[in-house]
């Protein structure tokens, strides 16, 4: 064994390749050595959270500068605060220019260190959704928010305002960066997003056109801008989001309202004169004060019960006089009543009957594509299907000359000739035919002429 050693040593002695190798490596030792301590000096890597963030020279500069950090949080926020983010170190070597100065280590320091500070957090059916820097402010946003959600029109007064979700504050410790403005909360809750995109309103848009290049619904938009009416002016700036509110506000109201009572149309029979018709009478609406109570989600009537009718001036009767062989849409007497039909669709009207210069026959009511249409009343299917610029279009005869029309729906569920209950779903909300986005055109139809069917609908 000694004797194999001994001849081994011999042979390294012998073999000059190795030893110039090893003599070299020695030198690449050194230079190494120098390199390290020379060009390189010792530092610090800096971990924050278990992630290098930085190198510094000294682990005390870093803890000075957080104190520092936490000193100025602790006077914006005005109260103490807590270091969340955990700080690590590691001794290693690094290039001067790795190193950071002590003006970029502070900047750097700011956007890694959280701090908790004492805050009020909104809490949404239990979850902390909003972080505010005080109760105060958060009762202010909430309290904001609930006052919008009633919007009451005249002759309304409000019975009820709640929050539809569980909504509560809670105040404790919260990651400052995670505090937002009162502003912002408010825009946060409204719209489900912290930062929404603004458009600025140019010559001829509409909230028809904007909606439709930006993939949205004109009740969002109107919405999310707490717009009242449709009317843009060019400057107006919007904010153009998909409104997805964390908070929703629930109003009951009672409100007291004069209607129009539209007038029945009577048709007789003259049996002397076979293809005359003849208006005998002209018809004369009348008015009824309606007592009603509704219940508004974000301001938007989601339902209404007519509690009372008091009638004011009685409508007048028009007589038309027809002759036999005239084709009548009439099955006996007209008995066409204000408040007989109900929303087909509960939504904003975005455009009322007579609009367009009088060339509306119907009201478009705005409501998301997929939205569940109902017969308005119980009848018979009539037409079903395709029809030109009303799209995929459904009509309900009623009976009594009452006809109701539905359309640009996406989907249809009924056939011709298939009988319906008052508020059977019979199609679904719809862009199809000439339609620039989701609405229901809802037209009614009395002996064969567009009436208005907010005059109809309770
Ligand atoms: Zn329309």
């Amino acid at each position: 064994m000694k004797e194999y050693m001994c001849k081994k040593w011999e042979e390294i002695h012998q073999d000059k390749p190795l030893f110039i190798s090893l003599v070299s490596l020695l030198t690449l030792a050194v230079i190494f050595i120098v390199w390290g301590f020379v060009i390189n000096t010792p530092a610090y890597s800096v971990y924050a959270d278990g992630k290098e963030v930085c190198k510094v020279k000294k682990v005390k500069e870093v803890e000075q500068i957080l104190a520092e950090i936490k000193e100025e949080k602790e006077g914006q926020y005005k109260t103490e605060t807590a270091l969340i983010t955990k700080f690590e170190f590691c001794r290693t070597f690094a290039s001067k220019d790795q190193v950071l100065a002590e003006h970029s280590l502070k900047k750097q320091l700011e956007k890694i260190a959280l701090f908790n500070v004492k805050g009020a957090a909104i809490v949404v059916n239990g979850n902390p959704q909003v972080f505010l820097a005080s109760r105060k402010e958060a009762e202010r946003v909430l309290s904001r928010i609930k006052e919008e959600g009633k919007d009451l029109e005249e002759g309304e007064k409000l019975l009820e305002l709640a929050f539809e979700e569980n909504v509560t504050i809670k105040e404790e410790l919260v990651p400052a960066n995670k505090i937002v403005s009162p502003d912002e909360a408010y825009m946060l809750i409204k719209t489900g997003t912290e930062s929404p995109e603004k458009y600025i309103v140019k010559e001829g848009d509409s909230l028809w056109l904007i909606a439709r290049r930006n993939n949205m619904y004109v009740d969002d938009i109107m919405r999310a801008n707490n717009l009242k009416s449709e009317y843009l002016q060019p400057g107006d700036e919007l904010i153009l989001v998909k409104s997805k509110p964390l908070i929703n506000v629930i109003a009951r109201v009672e409100g007291e309202k004069i209607e129009e009572i539209p007038y029945e149309t009577k048709i007789v029979i003259d049996k002397n004169v076979p293809y005359s018709v003849r208006v005998k009478q002209k018809g004369q609406n009348g008015e009824k004060k309606v007592v009603y109570v509704a219940v508004k989600k974000n301001g938007v009537t989601q339902d209404r019960e007519i509690k009372q009718e008091t009638i004011i001036k009685k409508a007048v009767d028009k007589i038309v006089v027809k002759g036999t062989k005239v084709i009548v849409a009439s099955r006996g007497s007209s008995t066409v009543r204000a408040g007989k039909l109900i929303w087909p669709v509960y939504g904003t009207i975005t455009s009322p009957f007579g609009a367009r210069g009088g060339r509306h026959t119907g009201v478009d009511i705005a409501a998301r594509t997929g939205t569940p249409i109902k017969a308005a009343d119980s009848g018979t299917v009539i037409f079903a299907g395709w029809q030109g610029g009303y799209g995929k279009f459904v009509i309900v005869d009623h009976g009594n000359g009452i006809v109701t029309r539905y359309a640009h729906c996406n989907k249809i569920y009924v056939s011709t000739g298939q009988r319906v209950n008052r508020g059977d779903v019979i199609a679904s909300v719809g862009s199809t035919g000439n339609s620039t986005g989701p609405h229901l055109h809802f037209e009614t139809l009395v002996y064969g002429s567009f009436r208005n069917p907010l005059n109809f609908l309770r």
